[in-house]
């Protein structure tokens, strides 16, 4: 079957593979498969079969991961300056390249915009009438898109679901006379977009579809001539072992019959279904200490500056020790927690796990996507290497950091 099996579960990944690679580059440490991203743009491919398919590159801007999908075929969409420099620079023709910013700094536009000059292929996406007016100070006249905001938002929590957030987009009854008033102004307007928010579900379908219809209906009342739709991204990934894969055929058909009356292209913006469970995050555990009735905390070297999400959204990621002996210990209800001295630097509460003892490796799971480009130095902490597995083989193709590169840009 194309595009391997519709999810990577962390029991998947081979332990000793996993201990090995641990051994040999330390952890902290992320473990990034490329193969496993190729698969998982084969099975979105499958499902879209016509749609054009920009990477999200904030999910994890690594050189390794956008050099893999670019040589794939993929696009990729970026939300800052620095992310459309790191994609031309991994190679990606500027015609695969769309910008969509919100709240671009004035930097940011100055970049885009030097940028966009050599590169006349690339897209902006704007989502507020001021960000228009910016790009026209600045000269800019090419290829602009408009990010509608269509009132409804989906995904796993308020703080990821941004379709129904007015932060992001201009309101979709607006957005035709606005693609009209840009194309006047000389722009070469080609598309509209919306992103319903982070981690569809297979119960959120119904909140994509009114999206899409939203996108559609602007289509049909503009008077512009549009190239394309961009539906975004946010297609899930199942974070617990028991919740089942995200079932792209109905999200894909829903999208295609929203916009069968119409003669645009589809665009769609996946961050985290191409790398989340492409990724672990390996640690050690360094401090083993019973708690009575709470059970038992295992510290462990990664913590909240390596993986965030736990922290910032009160995310689930699934945890398991990757002890060679692991099956002849007794199960304990394990807290992982890390170095911080911080309530919410927790990696996982109250897990059903094998007893931790120091030593251990556990990974971590679902962290290919918003793990290391998240990561942070707070506490002090040089981010973590990051290697990657492509064809039987592995590099390391990001060092880890260093206390002394915590002070580069010191000055006394
Ligand atoms: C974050 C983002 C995406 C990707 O979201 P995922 O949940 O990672 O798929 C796509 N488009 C836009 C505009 C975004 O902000």
């Amino acid at each position: 079957m194309t595009g391997g099996p519709a999810v990577r579960r962390l029991v998947d990944w081979e332990a000793s593979d996993l201990r090995t690679l641990a051994a040999e580059h330390g952890t902290p440490l992320y473990v990034v498969d490329l193969d496993r991203v190729a698969e998982n743009l084969d099975r979105l491919r499958a499902a879209f079969p016509d749609a054009h398919i920009h990477y999200a590159a904030k999910a994890n801007a690594g050189r390794a991961v956008l050099e893999r999908l670019e040589r794939e075929g993929s696009g990729v969409e970026c939300a800052s300056a620095g992310e459309v420099v790191r994609a031309l620079e991994a190679g990606f023709d500027g015609d695969d390249v769309l910008y969509t910013p919100v709240n671009p700094p004035a930097r940011d536009l100055d970049t885009v915009v030097d940028r966009a000059a050599e590169n006349p292929g690339l897209t902006v996406t704007a989502g507020a009438r001021e960000t228009i007016d910016r790009l026209e100070t600045r000269g800019y006249d090419g290829r602009l898109a408009i990010r509608a905001h269509p009132g409804i938002g989906a995904g796993h929590g308020e703080s990821v679901a941004t379709g129904g957030d007015a932060s992001f987009g201009i309101p979709a009854e607006a957005v035709p006379t606005v693609l009209e008033d840009a194309a006047d102004r000389g722009f070469d307007v080609v598309g509209v977009h919306a992103h319903t928010g982070s981690g569809l579900s297979n119960e959120d379908r119904s909140a994509h579809r009114s999206v899409v219809e939203a996108l559609a209906e602007v289509v049909a009342e503009t008077a512009v001539d549009l190239e394309f739709v961009d539906v975004g991204g946010g297609f899930g990934v199942p974070y617990r072992p028991e919740e089942p894969p995200l079932d792209l055929e109905p999200i894909a058909e829903a999208t295609r019959d929203a916009l069968a009356h119409l003669d645009v292209d589809l665009a769609i913006e996946p961050g985290r279904y191409l790398v989340a469970d492409a990724g672990v995050l390996l640690a050690t555990v360094n401090t083993v200490k019973p708690a009575g009735d709470a059970g038992t905390f295992a510290g462990v070297d990664a913590g909240m500056t390596t993986l965030l999400r736990p922290a910032l959204y009160d995310s689930y990621h699934h945890i398991r020790t990757l002890a060679a002996d692991a099956a002849d210990r007794d199960e304990a209800t394990v807290t992982v927690v890390g170095p911080v001295c911080e309530s919410t630097d927790v990696l996982g509460a109250d897990r059903a796990l094998p007893e931790p003892r120091r030593g251990d490796v556990l990974a971590i799971g679902n962290a290919g996507a918003y793990g290391i480009e998240m990561s942070n130095q707070y506490t002090s902490r040089p981010r973590p290497a990051v290697v990657a597995l492509e064809g039987g083989d592995d590099r390391v193709v990001r060092g880890r950091e260093t206390i002394s590169d915590l002070t580069t840009k010191e000055r006394r």
